[in-house]
């Protein structure tokens, strides 16, 4: 998997990366997505493998 935002696809040349796993799986995320993840993670269905098992905060 490529290092870019699992959402804005933005790589770590354009903005500070996170690294997060989920289910054995690595993902990036940027700052700017980071609030999608913790309060509204169904907005990354499509983007993330398994996004609607996501528990939101
Ligand atoms: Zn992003």
């Amino acid at each position: 998997m490529d290092k870019v935002c699992v959402f804005c696809k933005k790589d770590q040349d354009e903005v500070p990366l996170v690294h997060l796993e989920f289910k054995n799986k690595e993902f990036w995320i940027c700052p700017q997505h980071i609030p999608i993840l913790i309060h509204d993670p169904s907005k990354l269905v499509g983007h993330l493998d398994d996004a609607d098992t996501i528990q939101a905060g």
